[in-house]
C-alpha cells in the first residue's frame, strides 16, 4: 500500500521538530495482514498534566483529510514559532499542548468516513442522544454498509475511539483548564464552529464558558469567518465522543474545580466542490479543497482560530 501523505507529514513534523514535540505511538490499527498503521499522539510543553491545556484533533473521518492537514499546517507553524519567538516559548512554559492529528488512519487510507469496520467513530460513545435525531445521519445500528454505523450494540467502544478517549482523560482531565478542537469537513457553505451538546438540544452546562471564549474570539477577530453554534443548532447524533467525554468529566469534577470545553470545527466544503464540481468524483471526495490553492487557503484560514484557543487556555482566568 502507498504510504499515507498525512502519516509521512507527521512524522515529518516531529523528525524536525525534535525537542520540541514529543512523540507516541497509542495505537496501531490493522489495515490487512501486512499493514499496520500507527496513531500518533504528540506533546508540546511540560509533561505537567495540572497546566491549562489545549488539545488539538483530527482525522476522525477518514474522508476529511484536510482537517488532519490544517492540524498539522498549525502544528508546523507553532514550531516555527518557537524557534524564535520568546514570547511563544514562554507560553509554553505554563500550559501544553496535546494533540492526535490523524485518529482514523485506516479510515483515510481507505478512503472513507468510517473505521477500517465500517463504524463513525463520531457515533461510536455508548451513550443515546436524549432528543430525536435525523434518521442515519444521526447515528444507527443497521449495519456497516450505510454511513453513520454506531457499531454493534453493547460492543466496546472502536480502538480508536478507545485510543483518543483514554488520551484525552490522561491528559485532559487532570488540567484546570482545558479546550478541546476537533477539526472536521462536511456539507454546508459556513465554517462553522460547535460546541456541545450533540446528543440534546438542551443548553449544556458550561455553555457560559463556551460563549465566553467565542467573545475573546469576536473581540479579537472581529471579521472572522466562524458561525458559532451548540451543534445541535445544525443535528443532534447518538454517541456522540466529545459529549461522552464531557459527560466523563462532569463525573469526575462535580465540585466544578475543573473544565473542559470540547469545540469542533466543521469547515464547510460546499464552497469548494462549487467551485470545482468535479472533484465529487475524484479521490480526494467531496469533503476536501482538492485545487493547491484552495489547499492553501483552508490551512492559513484556521491558523488564527487555533491560535486564540492556545491564548484562551493560557488565559483561562478571563473565561473558566
Ligand atoms: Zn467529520
Amino acid at each position: 500500500m502507498a504510504r499515507l501523505a498525512e502519516l509521512d507529514g507527521i512524522e515529518a513534523l516531529v523528525a524536525r521538530a525534535r525537542g520540541l514535540v514529543r512523540a507516541e505511538v497509542l495505537e496501531h490499527v490493522r489495515l490487512d495482514a501486512s499493514t499496520r498503521l500507527p496513531i500518533y499522539a504528540l506533546r508540546l510543553g511540560p509533561d505537567d498534566r495540572s497546566l491549562p491545556t489545549l488539545g488539538v484533533f483530527a482525522g476522525v473521518h477518514g474522508l476529511e483529510r484536510v482537517g488532519t492537514n490544517v492540524a498539522l499546517a498549525w502544528l508546523r507553524s507553532l514550531v516555527e514559532s518557537l524557534r524564535w519567538d520568546a514570547h511563544a516559548r514562554a507560553r509554553l512554559e505554563s500550559c501544553r499542548i496535546v494533540a492526535i492529528p490523524l485518529i482514523n488512519p485506516g479510515g483515510m487510507a481507505r478512503g472513507r468516513r468510517s473505521n477500517p469496520q465500517g463504524v463513525d467513530l463520531m457515533r461510536n460513545a455508548p451513550h443515546d442522544a436524549v432528543d430525536r435525531v435525523p434518521l442515519l445521519l444521526g447515528g444507527h445500528r443497521l449495519g456497516p454498509w450505510l454511513p453513520w454505523y454506531r457499531g454493534p450494540r453493547d460492543a466496546e467502544m472502536q480502538l480508536e475511539a478507545r485510543a483518543l478517549c483514554d488520551f484525552v482523560e490522561a491528559e485532559l482531565f487532570e488540567s484546570p483548564a482545558a479546550i478541546a478542537l476537533d477539526i472536521h469537513s462536511g456539507f454546508g457553505t459556513r465554517d462553522r464552529l460547535w460546541y456541545p451538546w450533540a446528543r440534546s438540544t438542551e443548553a449544556f452546562p458550561r455553555v457560559d464558558a463556551a460563549r465566553r471564549v467565542v467573545e475573546l474570539l469576536d473581540r479579537t477577530y472581529p471579521n472572522h469567518v466562524y458561525m458559532v453554534e451548540a451543534q445541535s443548532d445544525s443535528y443532534t447524533t447518538h454517541g456522540d465522543l466529545w459529549d461522552h467525554l464531557f459527560m466523563r468529566h462532569a463525573q469526575l469534577h462535580e465540585a466544578g474545580d475543573a473544565t473542559l470545553l470540547p469545540f469542533t470545527l466543521e469547515m464547510g466544503s460546499w464552497t469548494w466542490v462549487r467551485k470545482n464540481p468535479r472533484q465529487l468524483f475524484t479521490t480526494g471526495g467531496p469533503f476536501n479543497p482538492v485545487i493547491p490553492h484552495r489547499l492553501e487557503r483552508a490551512l492559513r484560514r484556521h491558523l488564527a482560530l487555533v491560535d486564540l484557543m492556545l491564548r484562551a487556555v493560557h488565559n483561562h482566568e478571563v473565561w473558566r
